[in-house]
């Protein structure tokens, strides 16, 4: 379906470390055994399975941190993920990406941030605007380069932190909203960590203005998910192992919802695409969001995800075209941008016409 590709797109669910290129892991997997680090063979036969449970992805995410410690890898994955979004016709990007800290490469929280934005100034294929500044510099240029995407961050709290780094990572975004950061998310291994540990982060975030995100119900854990529905978020992600009450609960909320579609059936969070809880959702016309979620993990894109839910669910170009563009509504950076994306949006939805 060549147009699932030429229509603009909205992501806002892709973790930065989940979205890299094979190809790149697979080099920096051969750099790491040149140096006696790892073995190639091994690593290779991990990174290129196919299916993977839920565990091993966070596994497989624990290999994938080995190999990109230092902030030239970070720079080097960003804007090789942000060139890969744009080639799917993405106009605005929302990355996550959980701030890590490596005393062994004199990498800070915040140094590490640093190397994601230098990652959107390396970008070469396209115009990355991450800020407004970015949109007075390039005002000029833009008008004659069609080619741009809006890039903003969301930091993510890992579910392994404590409160103590969850609230770092929080003060660390307010810190670099100036610069592009737009929010805060919840994600990490669901089966791990307890809501109360990262509740006094995310209400700071709340009581500052920064918009959150949360992973909720990625496993049955009914009494988190009625306290993350509870809370509020600006919008969830998953939303896969809701029971009867609380999806009467989500309903009400029109919290949107981050759709994950390969992800979740490749995790086994959901058994059967034509079961996904899309269609419901779709249904009850309760705001919904396409994403990828970790494009290189689950060997998807975004255009892909497109494509399955046509198939999928029966839905027609101006079906998804309608909800990429309504998408504009859930994004948290200002109002904007968000009508200079429909702008761009409407222009192009007319050519591709
Ligand atoms: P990073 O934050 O850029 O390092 O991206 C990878 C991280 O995102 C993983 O270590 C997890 O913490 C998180 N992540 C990626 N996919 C998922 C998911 O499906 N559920 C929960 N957390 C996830």
């Amino acid at each position: 379906m060549p147009w699932c590709r030429s229509i603009p797109k909205v992501e806002l669910h892709a973790h930065l470390n989940g979205s890299i290129r094979s190809s790149t892991l697979l080099e920096l997997a051969s750099r790491f055994s040149k140096m006696g680090t790892i073995n190639f063979h091994e690593v290779q036969a991990i990174i290129l399975k196919g299916d993977r449970s839920l565990t091993e992805c966070f596994k497989l995410f624990e290999l994938i941190h080995l190999l990109t410690t230092d902030h030239q890898v970070i720079t080097q994955i960003t804007k090789e993920v942000v060139e890969d979004f744009a080639s799917e016709n993405v106009i605005y990007l929302e990355l996550r990406t959980t701030p890590k800290w490596n005393a062994s490469v004199g990498m800070t929280k915040k140094s590490y941030v640093e190397a994601v934005f230098a990652g959107l100034k390396a970008v070469e294929t396209v115009q990355v605007i991450s800020n407004s500044l970015d949109v007075k510099q390039n005002g000029l240029e833009m008008e004659r380069s069609k080619r741009i995407i809006h890039v903003r961050l969301l930091l993510s709290i890992d579910r392994r932190e404590n409160t103590e780094a969850a609230i770092e990572t929080v003060q660390l975004a307010l810190d670099m909203q100036k610069f592009g950061v737009v929010g805060i998310d919840l994600s990490g291994n669901p089966r791990v960590g307890d809501w109360k540990t990262f509740l006094p982060a995310l209400k700071l975030a709340r009581e500052k203005g920064l918009p959150i995100t949360l992973h909720c119900g990625e496993v049955p854990n009914q009494s988190e998910i009625q306290n993350m529905l509870s809370f509020q978020p600006e919008r969830i992600g998953h939303a896969c192992c809701l029971e009867e009450s609380e999806w009467a609960q989500l309903l009400q909320s029109s919290i949107p919802v981050e759709v994950c579609l390969t992800s979740n059936v490749r995790t086994e969070t959901v058994p059967f695409l034509p079961d996904h809880h899309f269609a419901s959702l779709y249904n009850s016309r309760h705001p919904l969001i396409v994403c990828t979620d970790d494009p290189g993990i689950f060997g998807t894109d975004i255009s892909q995800e497109y494509a399955l839910a046509a198939v999928c669910f029966g839905l027609t170009k101006e079906n998804l075209q309608f909800l990429a563009r309504n998408a504009l509504k859930h994004i948290f950076a200002n109002d904007d941008v968000k009508e200079e994306l429909e702008n761009i949006f409407d222009l192009s939805v007319n050519i591709t016409d």
